[in-house]
C-alpha cells in the first residue's frame, strides 16, 4: 500500500523511515474506509507545509541567525497549555525583541473566567520568566470566535509597519492567527543561511510583511508521548471542564494514562486535599482506591489518552517524585490542562514520564 500523500511504501516498523504510520491507525484507517497517509505527510498538512522543528541545537541556531533580522515578534501562545507553550527556551531568544505576546484559545477557558485578574496572573508569569513585554502587548484572543483579534489586529498595524516574525510552539493557533491577518499570495521559501523554511506573507493594504516559522515541537508536554493521530485528537474542541476531587490518603488521582498522583498524608486537621482539576473533555481525569490501580491502568474508557489498548507502555520510562504543594498554587501539566490545589498542603507521589516535565506555579484563578 503506498502513501496518497507521497506515494512512498507504508510500513509500520520503523518511525525514523519513511512511509511510517502506527498499526492501530493504520488499521483504523482501512476500516473507516479513509484515505491512509503517512505520518510525514500527516504533518505537512496539518502544520501548514512547515515542517515542525525541534527544540534543541538546529532550532537555536537558525532561529538566532533569522531573528537578526527582525526587531518584531508575534509569539503565539496556548492559554491552556501556557507553561507548555511559553517556554524558557524561546523567552531567552526572544530578549531584546519587541515583543507581542498573542494568548489564543481563549475561548477554551470556563465561562466564570475573569479575564482583569486573567491577565494580571499572564503579566505575573511574564515578569517572574525576566522577560520584558510591554502590558498592552499582552493580548488575549480567540482566533476561532474572533474575539480580540480586531483590536489586536489594529495595534499591531499602529506599532509595526515593515516586518515581522511569527514564533510559536506547534499547535497554538499560529497559523490560524495568521490566516486571519493575511489574505492571498504567500509564499514558502528556504530562508538563506539556515536549513529552515519560512512563509512570507503581506498583510493586506498595509506594507507589513510577516514572516512564519516552523511550528516548534516539544519533547516534554503530555501530548508528545503518543503519536501525530492521537496528539490531534488531544487539541481541545470545546470549553474545558473543571472537576473537583477530593482526595484521600492512598488514594489516586489519574489524570490520562499516564500521570497520575497518589495523596501519601492527609494536610491541616488530618483533612484530604481539595483538587480542581482543569482539562480538555479529551483527557481523562479519574480518583481511584491505590489496589485498583493494575486494572485501571488498562481500562482505555477510564483513563485516556492513549485512546486504545495497542499503546505500548513499555517504551516510556516512567519515575516517581514526592511532592508538597501548598494550597493556592496549581499543577500545570504542559500538553494537558492543570490541577489547582484548593485545599492543601498537598503531600504526593507523582508518577510521570521521565521526560514529563510538569510546573507548580501560582494559581491562575
Ligand atoms: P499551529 O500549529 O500553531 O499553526 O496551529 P493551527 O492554526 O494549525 O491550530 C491548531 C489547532 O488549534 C487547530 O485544530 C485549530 O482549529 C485550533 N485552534 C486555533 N485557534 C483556536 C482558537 O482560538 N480556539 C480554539 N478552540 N481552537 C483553536
Amino acid at each position: 500500500m503506498k502513501c496518497e500523500g507521497c506515494g512512498v511504501e507504508i510500513q509500520t516498523e520503523d518511525p525514523k523511515k519513511p512511509g511510517y504510520i502506527p498499526e492501530n491507525v493504520l488499521k483504523e484507517k482501512i476500516e473507516n474506509n479513509e484515505s491512509v497517509v503517512c505520518q510525514r505527510c500527516f504533518k505537512l498538512k496539518h502544520y501548514n507545509y512547515l515542517l515542525p522543528i525541534k527544540i534543541n541545537s538546529d532550532f537555536s541556531h537558525d532561529i538566532d541567525k533569522i531573528l537578526r533580522d527582525f526587531k518584531t515578534v508575534f509569539w503565539v501562545v496556548d492559554v491552556i497549555d501556557f507553561e507548555g507553550t511559553f517556554r524558557k527556551e524561546i523567552a531567552e531568544k526572544l530578549k531584546g525583541k519587541n515583543i507581542f505576546l498573542i494568548v489564543n484559545k481563549i475561548d477554551l477557558l470556563p465561562k466564570s473566567t475573569p479575564y482583569a485578574k486573567l491577565k494580571k496572573w499572564l503579566l505575573f508569569r511574564i515578569k517572574e520568566m525576566g522577560i520584558n513585554i510591554p502590558d498592552d502587548h499582552v493580548r488575549m484572543v480567540s482566533v476561532k470566535t474572533g474575539m480580540g483579534i480586531e483590536k489586536t489586529k489594529k495595534l499591531l498595524l499602529q506599532t509595526e509597519k515593515q516586518k515581522a516574525l511569527v514564533i510559536g510552539v506547534t499547535n497554538v493557533g499560529k497559523s490560524s492567527f495568521l490566516n486571519r491577518l493575511v489574505r492571498g499570495e504567500i509564499t514558502v521559501s528556504a530562508y538563506s543561511g539556515t536549513t529552515l523554511k519560512v512563509l512570507k506573507a503581506k498583510v493586506p493594504n498595509t506594507d507589513l510583511q510577516l514572516f512564519d516559522t516552523p511550528g516548534i515541537f516539544t519533547q516534554d508536554r503530555l501530548c508528545d508521548f503518543f503519536d501525530i493521530y492521537t496528539q490531534v485528537k488531544m487539541i481541545p474542541s470545546k470549553k474545558i471542564k473543571i472537576k473537583t476531587f477530593t482526595v484521600n490518603e492512598k488514594n489516586i488521582l489519574f489524570i490520562s494514562g499516564l500521570f497520575w498522583l497518589k495523596v501519601l498524608k492527609n494536610g491541616v486537621n488530618n483533612l484530604p486535599p481539595i483538587i480542581t482539576v482543569f482539562l480538555p473533555e479529551e483527557i481523562s481525569a479519574h480518583r481511584a482506591k491505590e489496589e485498583r490501580i493494575n486494572d485501571l491502568l488498562h481500562n482505555r474508557k477510564i483513563l485516556f489518552p492513549p485512546y486504545n489498548d495497542n499503546f505500548d507502555f513499555n517504551q516510556i520510562e516512567f519515575e516517581r517524585e514526592i511532592v508538597k504543594i501548598d494550597k493556592g498554587n496549581d499543577i500545570a501539566l504542559p500538553g494537558a490542562g492543570w490541577l489547582s490545589v484548593k485545599r492543601g498542603p498537598l503531600i504526593a507521589e507523582i508518577s510521570k514520564p521521565k521526560e514529563f516535565r510538569y510546573v507548580v506555579r501560582k494559581s491562575m484563578k
